[in-house]
């Protein structure tokens, strides 16, 4: 029975339909030995379907996320799991966005079933550095690095100020801005205090792991070398 269990928790299906997958003979070890329900295989050696099977879990995910798409699992219109396989929304525990990107942004989003990690992550104290690609509707002015830097920085209708965060002008309009925390709306707000309007916002990357090679809408699972670019 702990193949059944297994498969049906990674998402392949109900437990009935894993039995019945097993009975016939659809799930085999690497050199095509059909597997009883209670083989003791290693994860790495079992195949569903000819396919090794997905992690088990404690898995991560970067998505470059498209725009257009939200991160709620139940919003109307375009959601960031419709872009993951189907058996990746059926597993047990559930796979949830390490921390929210919006509609409107795009870039690097992860995923885990891991709440160790993903409290990790997003945990005020690891300070993992964000960082944004971010267009703006009028120029800059020149005084936002310093107001950014300060630790003083208020936002509206908050009683913290912001941690220091980093920004380097890259032209006009558009610079590159690294924030060590993760608050709603945090950028679009700190550039509209500023008086100016985010017009195109991407995170670029989270800790030293980057988006870069990865198509808009595609994911990966990440490696243990990957997972540690991100502390
Ligand atoms: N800051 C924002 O304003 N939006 C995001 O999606 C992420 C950071």
């Amino acid at each position: 029975m702990r193949l059944v269990k297994l498969l049906a928790n990674l998402g392949y299906g109900s437990r009935k339909e894993m039995q019945m997958a097993i009975r016939n003979g659809w799930v085999t070890d690497r050199d095509g030995n059909r597997l009883k329900a209670d083989a003791k295989t290693a994860h790495e050696d079992i195949r569903f379907d000819d396919e090794p099977l997905d992690p088990d879990q404690g898995v991560v995910i970067l998505m470059n996320k498209p725009l257009g798409y939200t991160c709620s699992t139940k919003d109307q219109g375009r959601l960031v799991y419709d872009l993951l396989p189907d058996r990746f929304r059926m597993r047990k525990p559930p796979l949830s966005t390490i921390g929210r990107l919006d509609k409107e942004t795009s870039g690097a989003l992860l995923f885990t079933d891991d709440g160790t990690f993903l409290h990790k992550v997003i945990s005020p104290k690891s300070e993992v550095p964000k960082v944004y690609e971010v267009t703006l509707d009028r120029p800059l002015k020149g005084d936002e690095a310093a107001l950014f830097a300060s630790g003083e920085m208020m936002l509206e209708s908050e009683d913290k100020p912001l941690k220091p965060a980093e920004l380097e002008v890259l032209g006009d309009t558009s610079a590159r801005l690294t924030l060590h925390e993760g608050r709603y709306h945090q950028v679009r707000r700190m550039f509209a205090a500023t008086g100016n309007h985010v017009t195109e916002l991407s995170r670029s990357r989270i800790g030293l792991l980057s988006v870069d090679g990865l198509e808009a809408g595609s994911w990966k699972i990440l490696s243990e070398e990957d997972k540690a670019l991100i502390f």
